[in-house]
């Protein structure tokens, strides 16, 4: 037995200090922070560990695979169409074997079909939703796309800048020494630039941007607007505390997949928090464990532990807890809340408000522009793949007084350089010597971005449980009453414009522009189904996600976020599960849970 196997047969005779569910990005931490305090932690986990090294295969060539990486026919990635069209769940009536999320559909597929799931087994209904989940030991974190950013109080307090919704009932100074342990506890790699409105981390070595990226980063100054490089939760410089990370070789490799790092220079749950609290001797991890009930004292109204199915043999047990912390990601932390009704918890656990499901909001993708900067046409070769990602173009809307006709704002993610596979070949007219020539002189040449915007958080857009259709483990599954509003449309017809607009300004012939959104749930980024808050009547959680009927019930995944931002979430669900544990772990002591 490995050092870090799960224990399939963990005592359930003991009461732990707490019982984390989900090993994702915030259990993970949740485990790393209580363990680390000496807490006696059992992480509940649905999915099960992967030997991950061998299932990403990040060095292999696509002529080794007999497939060049793609998955075999008899499986299926949902399309753009297919979201908008099919009725739910989606999978019914498929001819396929398995039926997986749109990220499948991208290259080197066969290599992350262990890693999501598959919708014949977690089916959903009602209104269109892309819903990418990964159930294994580290949930998402196997593949995220590594962007790491902070937030800022634009967006904590965002309400009281422009009037819609609430602010969070935190302020940066309040996240910002828990941003910076996780910056040194982890390794996150970027450029210091001294934006308000995108808060510097603390920074190990930068990637570089490239020619194309320096051209159009010299022309945004000019607007008063910013490229920085690529802003990586990668450790470029190495973590010394840290035996199960490699610093990253700049191999190039992040995008062959759908993500993930066989050396862990990015981070993964696993090997950035899991392992190392094992080695605290104070976690036990149990896999294959999928929580169904968070059980309640009857006496207290307090959470007593939670109900798990062995999710092969379905065999159920019981695990008991002073503290349960849920961090199984936004929609299956609230899909758990819903499904946990009792008698002195009606509406389903820590409920009493009826938000929890509630103000569910996200990131809105799809407009974006292509270009070709062509003073580097046939300009001698250079390697520009060797870093973990391009660039980023931080938020400029609505800054200062509003100038826009809609709320809040959009940042584009983007790339230009050559790689070691020239994308522009495959739409590439000819063949022979001229076609190799054409593709060799233009490789390096092009430039794209694109656009992740803010959705407002509104009550109306929510999810419930399917009152008929279960998983596979006979768990009722959750039903989206999702959409966008007038105000992402207005900001995503903006994100096309303005695209273009930068791009004509420095110069770059514009060669396609996508204009529409793409289906909701595309960003990945779910968020804001359990709110923290000041009252109770409101809001879930309090500001130490703690809720606020059920003293020893924490959420410490992106369910508690109170609007979405346009920064990707994943660094801040990470601090504020730290900041929660800190607290949760001194009640504990105190035994004030
Ligand atoms: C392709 C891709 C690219 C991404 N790129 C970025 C990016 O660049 N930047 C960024 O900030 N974010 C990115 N994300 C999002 C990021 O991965 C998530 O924000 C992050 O993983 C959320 O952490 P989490 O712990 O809440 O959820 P997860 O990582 O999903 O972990 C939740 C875990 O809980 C488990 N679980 C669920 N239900 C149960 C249950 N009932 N019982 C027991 N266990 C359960 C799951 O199996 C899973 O392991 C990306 C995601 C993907 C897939
Ligand atoms: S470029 Fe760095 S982070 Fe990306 S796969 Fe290679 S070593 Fe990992």
């Amino acid at each position: 037995m490995f050092q870090h196997d799960p224990n399939l047969n963990p005592d359930l005779s003991i009461t732990y200090d707490a019982i984390v569910i989900g090993s994702g990005a915030a259990g993970g931490m949740a485990s790393y922070v209580l363990a680390s305090h000496g807490m006696k932690v059992l992480l509940l986990e649905a999915g099960k560990k992967l030997p991950i090294e061998r299932e990403l295969k990040s060095m292999q060539w696509p002529y080794d695979h007999p497939r060049r990486g793609e998955m075999p026919r008899s499986d299926h990635a949902l399309t753009l169409n297919e979201y908008t069209v099919r009725p739910r769940p989606y999978a019914k009536g498929m001819r396929y074997k398995h039926v997986y999320s749109y990220v499948q559909g991208w290259g080197g597929s066969d290599y992350s079909k262990n890693i999501v799931v598959d919708e014949r087994d977690h089916p959903t209904t009602g209104t269109p939703y892309a819903w990418v989940r990964a159930r294994l030991l580290g949930g998402k974190t196997a593949i995220w796309g590594r962007l790491a950013l902070r937030l800022s109080d634009y967006d904590f307090k965002a309400a009281s800048r422009d009037g819609f919704g609430d602010d969070w009932p935190i302020s940066y100074k309040d996240i910002e020494p828990y941003y910076d342990r996780v910056d040194d506890y982890l390794g996150i790699s970027g450029l210091k630039e001294n934006l308000p409105h995108l808060p510097d981390s603390r920074f190990q070595r930068s990637n570089t941007l490239t020619r194309g990226e320096m051209m159009f980063r010299a022309s945004l100054q000019k607007m008063g607007r910013t490229i920085t490089p690529y802003r990586a939760g990668v450790t470029t410089d190495g973590l010394k505390h840290n035996k199960y990370r490699s610093k990253c070789f700049g191999r190039g490799a992040c995008d062959r997949r759908v993500g993930g790092c066989d050396i862990h220079a990015a981070f993964d749950s696993p090997t950035g928090l899991i392992y190392p609290a094992m080695d605290t001797g104070n976690l036990t991890v149990r896999t294959n464990a999928t929580v169904y009930e968070i059980t309640v004292d009857k006496n207290t109204g307090k959470a007593s532990g939670v109900s798990f199915l062995d999710s092969e043999t379905m065999k159920p047990y019981q695990a008991k807890a002073r503290a349960v912390v849920l961090g199984a990601s936004t929609l299956e932390s609230a899909r758990l809340m819903l499904l946990s009704k009792s008698s002195l918890h009606p509406n389903g656990i820590a409920n009493s408000s009826g938000h929890v499901g509630h103000n569910f909001c996200e990131h809105v993708m799809g407009p974006g522009v292509t270009g070709l900067i062509k003073d580097l046409v046939g300009k001698p070769h250079t390697l520009d793949d060797g870093r973990p990602g391009g660039f980023y173009l931080p938020r400029f809307r609505n800054l200062g007084t509003r100038d826009a006709n809609f709320l809040r704002a959009y940042g584009y993610e983007g790339e230009s350089g050559m790689g070691m596979f020239p994308g522009h070949a495959f739409s590439t007219p000819g063949f022979g010597a001229s076609f190799k020539k054409h593709v060799r002189d233009y490789a390096g040449a092009f430039i794209s971005i694109g656009a992740f915007g803010e959705v407002l958080p509104r009550y109306e857009n929510s999810i419930e449980i399917d009152p008929v259709v279960k998983d596979r483990w006979g768990v009722p599954v959750i039903k989206f009453n999702y959409k966008f509003g007038d105000n992402e449309k207005k900001m995503v017809a903006d994100m096309a414009a303005e695209g273009q607009a930068m791009f004509e300004n420095a110069g770059i012939e514009i060669i396609g522009v996508d204009k529409e959104p793409l289906t909701e749930g595309w960003s990945i980024h779910e968020l804001g189904t359990a709110r923290m808050g000041n009252d109770p009547k409101t809001s879930v959680t309090n500001q130490f996600q703690q809720t606020h009927d059920v003293a020893n019930l924490f959420v410490v995944d992106g369910s508690t976020h109170v609007s979405a931002s346009c920064q990707n979430p994943t660094w801040t669900i990470m601090a504020l599960a730290w900041r929660s544990c800190d607290y949760l772990a001194d009640k504990l002591k105190k035994g004030e849970v």
